[in-house]
Parts: structure tokens; C-alpha cells; sequence
């Protein structure tokens, strides 16, 4: 397994931004040079060979198409917001999920996009920019800070999170951190420290996420392998989920490979293996039936 190949061998994606163009269209004008295939899990994503580079490509520059990989394209999909609702994406930069979700919700209702680092808000900006979406509320500053009292975040009816994690599923030379190498034993101390304060971040932030009173559906998602950021990281929540009335739903129920077997209901999570899927990632849906308002008992 050398990482070269490994990323050498995985598709192009892209997703076309159906605020400013319509898949067909899209694939229409890439077919003049790409061979193009629709992805079969998402509607607006496209699958080129390898290899095929369009950085340079003039709907890539005027942003009717986006750069932006299969299992980074499923979160926003699988959080299913609907046209008119307000909608918080929690760690937001550079905005692909942040600019996917306006175009589910066809440019309608409101994204509350919300950054911690100053520089990476800039690029979130641009990204907004480029895609032409009017809707999109730019807050700079630390989503563990937001109030979910606060009556500006009342209507929020979905909330994506997609925390900083290790990585450690998207980077194909990080690939090598599979195999047994020398340097194991010396970077594993390092290693699991920064796994343990990633994780700790990432319960806290699914934990405030969940607490938003008017929230319906929250997607967690990270690029990395490690069960301590994934699974782990979902069931610390769980009693806390259900006694806020949410469980765990089964985004894309047909895609076969699901959580680790950890605890009972980790079938309902999705895991992308970053050999057989070309990329390692993870996504859980939390989803509350019966809203706050209306508890059952
Ligand atoms: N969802 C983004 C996308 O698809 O383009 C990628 C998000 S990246 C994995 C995580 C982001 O969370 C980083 O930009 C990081 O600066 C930001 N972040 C980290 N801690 C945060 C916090 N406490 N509040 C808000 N944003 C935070």
C-alpha cells in the first residue's frame, strides 16, 4: 500500500453549487473534456477519473462547481435541512458544508456559520462569496461560547458540526500511520495526547450542539479513523441525548460499512475506510422526534 498510489487512484469529485448552475449543465460542459459520471449516493456530486485536474477550470474560478470530496459532500446531505430554516454550522472554515448547505436549501431560510480562527473566517468568506449564497451569517468567535438561550439562536432548527479532528482518515501519506513503522513507539505518546484533547473538545462541542432548544437534527462528523474522536465520542453523549429526547438515526441506510461495533446503536453511524473508500470519515445523526416544547414522557 504506498500513498502515492492510493491517491492516485481516487476519483475527482465534484459538486456542483445549484445555486448558480443545475447538475445536468454541468455535466454537459465537463463532458467536453472529463469523462463524468453522477455519484450514485449524492445528486449533486460528479465523479471524474483520477488524476483529472480542474483547479484551473473556469466553473471551479466562477464557483458553480466545487472541489470537494464524496464523504465531505455526504455530512451537509445527510443533515437533510429544508428550505426556510435556520441552520448553525458550528465549525464552519473554509465553508464547503457551510455553502452545501445553502444550496439544500435552495438559497431560502438562514446559515449561521460560525468560526473561531481569524484567518480561516477570511477563507470562509471567500468561499461564501464565490457561491452566491445571500443567506449566510458569518459569526467569528468560539461556538462553545454561543448561548443556546440567546433568542438569536431560538429558530435553529438543525446544527452541523464538523469539529477540528487528528485528520487522520483524509491525508493519504497520514495512510502510513497504518502500517507498524519505527518511529511508532516515539510518536504514540504525542499522538494519543493530542487524540485525548481533540476528543475532549469534540464531546463538548456535540454535548452544546445538542443543547440548542429548538434543534431537531445534528450531524457530527470528523475525517478521522480514530474511534476515540468517533464512536467514543458519540456515546459519551448519549445519556445526555436521550434525556434531551434525540436518537441516533441511520444517515444513507444503504451504505453498508457503519460504526465500529462499540456499543448498541453504533449501526446506526457511517464509516468511510481510507483504503476500500479512498478516505476515512464518519458521520452520526442525532435526531429529536419530538420537539422540547412537546416532550413525550
Ligand atoms: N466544515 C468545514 C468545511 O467543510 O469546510 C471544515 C471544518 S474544520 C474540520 C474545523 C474548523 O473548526 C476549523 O476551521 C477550526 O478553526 C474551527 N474551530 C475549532 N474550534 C472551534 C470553536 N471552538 N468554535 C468555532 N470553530 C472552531
Amino acid at each position: 500500500l504506498g500513498s502515492k498510489l492510493t491517491g492516485h487512484l481516487k476519483p475527482r469529485y465534484v459538486r456542483v453549487n445549484t445555486l448558480k448552475m443545475d447538475v445536468d449543465s454541468a455535466v454537459q460542459e465537463l463532458e467536453k473534456h472529463y469523462t463524468v459520471q453522477k455519484d450514485e449516493t449524492i445528486p449533486d456530486l460528479l465523479v471524474l477519473p483520477p488524476g483529472s485536474d480542474l483547479h484551473a477550470h473556469r466553473l471551479v474560478a466562477n464557483g458553480r462547481i466545487f472541489l470537494q470530496g464524496k464523504a465531505s459532500s455526504m455530512v451537509a446531505a445527510a443533515l437533510q435541512p429544508e428550505a426556510g430554516w435556520v441552520v448553525l454550522d458550528a465549525c464552519s472554515a473554509p465553508g464547503n458544508k457551510t455553502i452545501h448547505l445553502a444550496a439544500l436549501m435552495e438559497g431560502q431560510g438562514k446559515i449561521i456559520a460560525c468560526e473561531l480562527n481569524e484567518e480561516r473566517v477570511k477563507r470562509l468568506e471567500h468561499t461564501i462569496k464565490l457561491s452566491g449564497a445571500s443567506n449566510i451569517e458569518v459569526c467569528h468567535g468560539d461556538f462553545l461560547g454561543l448561548n443556546p438561550k440567546d433568542p438569536s439562536f431560538a429558530k435553529i432548527r438543525a446544527i452541523l458540526l464538523d469539529p477540528s479532528c487528528s485528520g487522520s482518515g483524509t491525508i493519504t501519506d497520514r495512510l502510513d500511520h497504518l502500517l507498524p513503522s519505527h518511529s511508532e513507539d516515539n510518536n504514540m505518546n504525542y499522538d494519543s495526547m493530542r487524540l485525548h484533547k481533540l476528543a475532549v473538545f469534540q464531546k463538548k462541542a456535540l454535548a452544546h450542539a445538542l443543547s440548542f432548544p429548538k434543534v431537531e437534527r445534528v450531524v457530527y462528523s470528523t475525517c478521522s479513523i480514530h474511534q476515540i474522536e468517533n464512536e467514543d465520542v458519540v456515546s459519551s453523549v448519549l445519556p445526555l441525548a436521550s434525556s434531551l429526547g434525540f436518537k441516533l438515526a441511520t444517515p444513507f441506510p444503504q451504505w453498508q460499512r457503519r460504526g465500529l461495533p462499540v456499543f448498541a446503536g453504533s449501526e446506526h453511524l457511517l464509516r468511510m475506510d481510507p483504503v476500500e473508500d479512498k478516505e476515512g470519515f464518519f458521520i452520526a445523526l442525532f435526531v429529536r422526534e419530538n420537539k422540547v416544547d412537546n416532550p413525550k414522557s
